[in-house]
Formats: structure tokens, sequence, C-alpha cells
């Protein structure tokens, strides 16, 4: 039996961070799921295919193929067969991605994807629904979060560090609309799992999260990962 990790949480609060660290450390592999929820989003940007057009979104989804392949434990996302991880980390591809995750066919396919990944493999997946609905019977669950003041001051610092020009009061409003359609969509809502351990992160280091979670990860399965 495989042991699985799920984190869920709003965008920019760290998961893919922590989640990459924690995979590392306890030798699991790293299901970023958002990024193919991102990759669908590419296929409909890059075909001109409107947001708001859910029939032809839906459509696409179906016919469109997302694998997730690892090389030297990095997760390389494919869309119809090309590499397009360095494609879907910008916010246009972000916003798309939260506008186009509403519907139910764009969701199903991906959910089979992420459990069947889950299924055999020890994972560390993160995403908005993966305690909820991807994984609902995962060892561990966390919900990792942080003020939206200090999620938009981190993106603007990772954009900055890129030399992209941006402006950090954007990105708040970006930032608090996406996490309010992220919340309150109909489908599949990021929610706080009732067995889910909050871990807000405003005022902790990456590596004092890290160290958290690994401790709450071994008090809950009884092991010793990354001792
Ligand atoms: O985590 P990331 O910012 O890459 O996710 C992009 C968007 O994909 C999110 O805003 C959300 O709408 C969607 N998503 C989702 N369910 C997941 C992962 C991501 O709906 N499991």
């Amino acid at each position: 039996m495989s042991v699985n990790i799920a984190i869920d949480g709003p965008a920019g609060a760290g998961k893919s961070t922590i989640a990459k660290l924690l995979a590392k450390k306890m030798g699991f592999v790293y299901v970023d799921t958002g990024a193919m929820y991102r990759a669908m989003a590419y296929y409909f940007l890059t075909n001109q295919i409107d947001s708001n057009n859910q029939d032809q979104i839906e459509s696409a989804a179906q016919s469109v193929d997302v694998t997730l392949k690892y090389e030297e434990g990095q997760q390389i996302v494919l869309l119809n067969g090309e590499n397009i991880n360095d494609k879907i980390r910008n916010e246009e591809v972000g916003n798309m991605a939260s506008a186009t995750s509403i519907y139910p066919k764009v969701r199903t396919k991906l959910v089979a994807l992420q459990q069947k990944l889950a299924e055999t493999t020890n994972v560390i997946m993160d995403g908005r629904d993966i305690g909820s609905v991807v994984l609902p019977n995962a060892d561990v669950k966390f919900y990792l979060t942080a003020s939206s003041t200090v999620r938009a001051k981190r993106r603007f610092d990772e954009l900055s560090a890129k030399g992209i020009e941006c402006d950090i009061n954007q990105i708040e409003k970006d930032i608090i609309e996406r996490d309010d359609r992220d919340m309150h969509r109909e489908t599949s809502p990021l929610t706080i799992c009732d067995d889910a351990v909050l871990v807000d992160s405003s005022y902790m280091t990456i590596e004092e999260v890290v160290d958290k979670m690994i401790q709450i990860i071994n008090e809950k399965t009884n092991e010793s990962y990354g001792c």
C-alpha cells in the first residue's frame, strides 16, 4: 500500500516549494496537480478558447492529452507529448487555470490521472481538492495557508527575481480573486477538511514549515521519514 500525503491551500501559500522539499527529504514523488490544470489552460489559451464557453472547454478537455513524467525526481508536464514546463508558470496561465478548473469534465479527467498515480506510488500531492476529492483516504492531510499580503509579496519577489516587472497590489488583487473563485466554485471547491492539519506559514521560514510537517507526518504514520 502506498503512503499518500495531501496538501491543499490557496494560491501562493508555498505549497509547491514545501511539497518539493518534503518529497526530497522523504523519498516520495511530488505530484503538482496545479501544473495539470495549467497545462489544460495553456492549451485553451493557445487555441483561443474562451474560458466562459463551457461546451468548448469541456470538449477540448476530452481530446487533449496531459501526462506527467519524472526525470531525476523532477516533474515534467507533457501536453500532447510536448514538454511545456517552462510555459505554464505565469499569471495568465494561472488565472486561466482557475477560470477553467470550475468545469466538471476538466476535473474528472485530471482527478482520475492523479488517483492512478497515487495508487501505486508514495506521493506528496498538492492542489485544491486533494484531501476532499482526489485522496479522501490520504494518510496525512495538510491545509497550508498564509495571509494574502504575505502571499502577494512572495509572488512579487519570485517574479522580480526572474526580471519580470509587476505590480504588487495587482498581484494581491489577483490572488484574492483567484482564492474567491477556487473557494466558491460548485465543483470541488477549496475547503479545509475536518481531518486536515492547518499550517499558517505567514511568519514561518520554509525550513520551519518543512520540519513541522515532517514531524506531524511521522507522528501520524508512525514512521521516521527524513531522519
Ligand atoms: O496551484 P496552481 O496555482 O498551480 O493552480 C492553478 C489553478 O488550478 C488554481 O487556481 C485552481 O483553480 C486550479 N487547481 C484546482 N485543483 C487542483 C489544483 C489546481 O482547481 N487540485
